[in-house]
C-alpha cells in the first residue's frame, strides 16, 4: 500500500471548503472556534461580504504569536474595502458562553471537537447550538474509518486527540444535535482515498448545520440570563480601512473629483488658448494621457459641449461662460466613483457636504478661471 498524499494538503482543502461555503452563503458575521494560529481567519478576511470576523482559542499564546498577521497592510489603506471589517481575537473556551459571539451568521469549528474530552461535548453543543445559535455551523473532524488507509498510523492522528469518530458515530452525534436544537445537517468531506476505497469516506469528515427558519421564534432569547457573563478575554481588535469610514470616503471622493475636474479644466483652458473650432476632435497630446476629447460649440446657445472619453466611458460636460457643468450621473459612470459611492443620490449628498464642491441641480459646477495666470 502506498502512502496517500493529498494535494493540496488536507488542511488547505479544509480551509478552501469553508471559504467556498462563505462565498456561497455570504455571511456578514463569522466566528472561527479554535482558530489556533489564525490561518483560516487570514483567508476569511479577503471575503468582501464579511464585516465582522472573530477568532476564539483556549491557547492565548498561539493567538498572541500570530495576531499581528491579521493587521491591515499598506495596500489595504491604498485600496479600502467597500464594506467595513472588524476582526476580534479572544482567548476563551468554546464550552463556555459569552455574548460576543451570539447570533452570528456562520461559525466554523475545524479539527477542534476531537481535542475536547467526550464529557465536554455536551457543554460544547449547548454553547454552540443552544446559545450562540449561528445560522450555519461547519464542523470538521477526522474520520476514523479512514485511518486504516493512513500508512504507519497507530492510535489517533494527533497526540492531543481525545477521540476519533467513525462516519456513523459522527453522523449519529450530528443528527441528535439537529433534533435537540432544531438544526438540519448535510455531510461532506475532503481528502479522498485511492480508487476502490470510496466506502471508507473522506479523510476529514464535515457536517454543515443550518438553523431551522422558525427556531429562534420558538426559542426566544434563549439563555439571555447568561448575557452579562463575559468569559472570553479580548486579545486583539483591528478595524480595516473602508469607505464606510467618513474620512476615508471623503478623501477618496475629493481625490477622484479633483483628478477629473482638473483634467476637464485643463482641456478647456488649452482649447481656449488654441482657439477651439467647431466640431473639433482633439486628442490630448500630453504623454500618458488617458482621455481624449471631442468638442462641439453651439454658438447660438453660448454652450460648448465636450465629450471626454476615458477608459471608463464618456463624460459629457457643458461649458457656460467661465463655468463647466458636469452632470452627476455622468460622473457616476467613472468606475472608481461608482465603487466609492453606491448611487448617484449618495454622490450628490456627499458632494453637497464637502465645502470645496459646488452643486447646481444635478451638476457639479467647476470654474475655469486659470489661477496660475
Ligand atoms: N482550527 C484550526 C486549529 C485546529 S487544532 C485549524 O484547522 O487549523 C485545535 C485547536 O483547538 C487548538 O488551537 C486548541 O488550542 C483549540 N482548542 C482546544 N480546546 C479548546 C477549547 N475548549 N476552546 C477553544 N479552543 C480550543
Amino acid at each position: 500500500m502506498e502512502r496517500i498524499k493529498f494535494s493540496p494538503p488536507l488542511y488547505k482543502q479544509r480551509y478552501y471548503f469553508v471559504i467556498d461555503l462563505i462565498m456561497k452563503s455570504q455571511p456578514k458575521k463569522v466566528v472561527d472556534l479554535g482558530c489556533a494560529d489564525c490561518s483560516l481567519l487570514r483567508k476569511m478576511k479577503f471575503q468582501q461580504c464579511v464585516e465582522e470576523l472573530v477568532g476564539i482559542d483556549i491557547n492565548q499564546q498561539v493567538i498572541r504569536e500570530n495576531m499581528y498577521l491579521l493587521s491591515p497592510l499598506p495596500c489595504d489603506y491604498l485600496n479600502p474595502r467597500i464594506r467595513p471589517l472588524i476582526i476580534k481575537l479572544y482567548q476563551g473556551s468554546i464550552i463556555e458562553k459569552d455574548p460576543c459571539v451570539k447570533n452570528f451568521d456562520m461559525a466554523s469549528c475545524i479539527e477542534v471537537i476531537e481535542h475536547l474530552e467526550l464529557s465536554m461535548l455536551e457543554a460544547f453543543s449547548n454553547v454552540v447550538f443552544g446559545y450562540m445559535t449561528p445560522h450555519t455551523i461547519v464542523i470538521s473532524t477526522p474520520n476514523a474509518d479512514f485511518n486504516r488507509l493512513l500508512l504507519g498510523l497507530t492510535g489517533f492522528r494527533d497526540r492531543d486527540h481525545k477521540f476519533e469518530w467513525t462516519k456513523t458515530e459522527f453522523q449519529n452525534w450530528a443528527l441528535d444535535i439537529c433534533v435537540r436544537y432544531e438544526y438540519s445537517v448535510t455531510f461532506a468531506g475532503v481528502g479522498s482515498g485511492p480508487a476502490g476505497t470510496e466506502d471508507v469516506g473522506f479523510c476529514t469528515q464535515i457536517a454543515i448545520f443550518t438553523r431551522m427558519p422558525a427556531r429562534n421564534d420558538r426559542w426566544p432569547n434563549s439563555n439571555a440570563d447568561c448575557d452579562d457573563i463575559h468569559s472570553y478575554k479580548l486579545l486583539h481588535e483591528v478595524k480595516y480601512p473602508s469607505y464606510c469610514d467618513k474620512n476615508i470616503f471623503e478623501n477618496a471622493l475629493i481625490n477622484e473629483m479633483t483628478y477629473w475636474t482638473e483634467k476637464i479644466k485643463k482641456h478647456f483652458l488649452n482649447s481656449t488658448e488654441q482657439g477651439d473650432t467647431k466640431n473639433n476632435v482633439q486628442q490630448d497630446q500630453e504623454s500618458n494621457e488617458d482621455v481624449s476629447w471631442c468638442s462641439r460649440s453651439m454658438e447660438k446657445h453660448c454652450v460648448n459641449w465636450s465629450v471626454c472619453k476615458s477608459a471608463d466611458g464618456y463624460l459629457e460636460v457643458q461649458k457656460h461662460g467661465d463655468t463647466i457643468h458636469i452632470p452627476l450621473d455622468q460622473l457616476f459612470t467613472i468606475l472608481e466613483v461608482k465603487k466609492i459611492c453606491s448611487s448617484v443620490v449618495r454622490l450628490k449628498e456627499a458632494l453637497l457636504e464637502i465645502e470645496q464642491f459646488e452643486i447646481a441641480g444635478d451638476n457639479l459646477v467647476v470654474c475655469i478661471c486659470d489661477n496660475e495666470k
